[in-house]
């Protein structure tokens, strides 16, 4: 009975501390990676609904962890952007990203644009537009084919800062993407304002468009709000042929998901950019 009490005793100690020890543990691990580059992007393709080409494509970032493998960004993103380490990383996926897109233009495939993810922090900072510009000269690539995608939160959180920094971004030439659509709190009269060329309707409307009718209606209204303020609309999380068709039938212009790709490695984007 005693030692039952004192593994009791230890186990019990052991899971007040897991969660610190654990983020402690998890936060030195992601500072070594940034030093080291630990990590790797994957290419998921943008494509047309209508013609089924491939017209762009998202850089995503993956931790390759010699500890734990292959990491997904839901595991460490968070953290990055609590404890600032977004800064650096997000410099490495933008300077990665861009020299990628430079290289497939170099070796002869059509040019598209590369979309990056930028975090609220990395825009809070201010210095985004002087980052971009020398990572744009640094890497040779033009900045039509750079686009940025930003959530809503940043439209809302200092509204004033938020649009000079992409109105900026934007005179240079790079296009803005508006993620996660409709999981947010924008006003409309925001959007209609906001220099923004693209609305990514987010993936949890587009799972249900077939089976539910207000995800369907949600879809439709977001693809409409979309052609009336001249900005182009892409689905994400496209997984099947009929979301696929309702989107092609209302509208939507483009399209990214699983069904025509999950995001891959960049020597398995290039096949795809060869078919
Ligand atoms: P996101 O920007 O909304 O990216 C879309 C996510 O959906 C990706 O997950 C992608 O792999 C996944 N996805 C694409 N198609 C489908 C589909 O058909 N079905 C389903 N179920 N999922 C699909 P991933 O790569 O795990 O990235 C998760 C999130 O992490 C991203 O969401 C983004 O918010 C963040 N993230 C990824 N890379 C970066 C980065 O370089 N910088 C920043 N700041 N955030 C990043
Ligand atoms: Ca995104
Ligand atoms: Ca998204
Ligand atoms: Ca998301």
């Amino acid at each position: 009975a005693k030692e039952l009490g004192r593994n009791n005793f230890q186990y019990f100690s052991a899971e007040m501390n897991s969660s610190v020890t654990d983020r402690l543990e998890l936060l030195n691990r992601l500072r070594q990676a940034i030093t080291n580059e630990d990590f790797v992007l994957h290419y998921q393709p943008k494509v047309s609904l209508a013609s089924h080409q491939i017209i762009g494509a998202e850089a995503l970032v993956r931790w390759n962890s010699a500890h734990s493998g292959m990491v997904s960004p839901a595991s460490f993103i968070p953290l990055a952007e609590e404890t600032g380490l977004i800064i650096p990383l997000g410099e490495w996926v933008l300077r990665t990203a861009c020299r990628q897109n430079r290289a497939w233009q170099d070796a002869g495939y059509p040019p598209i644009p590369i979309s990056v993810n930028l975090s609220p922090r990395q825009l809070a900072r201010g210095d985004i537009v002087e980052m971009v510009e020398r990572i744009l000269t640094e890497t040779g690539l033009e900045a039509q084919y750079l686009e940025l995608e930003i959530t809503e939160s940043v439209m809302t959180t200092d509204v004033e800062k938020s649009f000079a920094l992409l109105t900026r971004l934007r005179s240079l030439g790079v296009k803005i993407s508006l993620d996660d659509f409709g999981t947010g709190y924008s006003s409309l009269s925001y959007l209609k304002r906001f220099p923004v060329d693209t609305l990514k309707i987010d993936q949890s409307f587009v799972r249900d468009i077939a089976t539910d009718q207000d995800s369907a209606a949600i879809v439709k209204a977001i693809i409409s709000l979309g052609r009336n303020l001249n900005l182009t609309v892409l689905a994400e999380g496209i997984e099947t042929e009929d979301q696929f068709q309702f989107l092609l039938a209302n509208g939507c212009d483009e399209g990214q998901g699983y069904l025509m790709s999950k995001p891959v490695p960049n020597k398995n984007f290039v096949d795809l950019l060869t078919q």
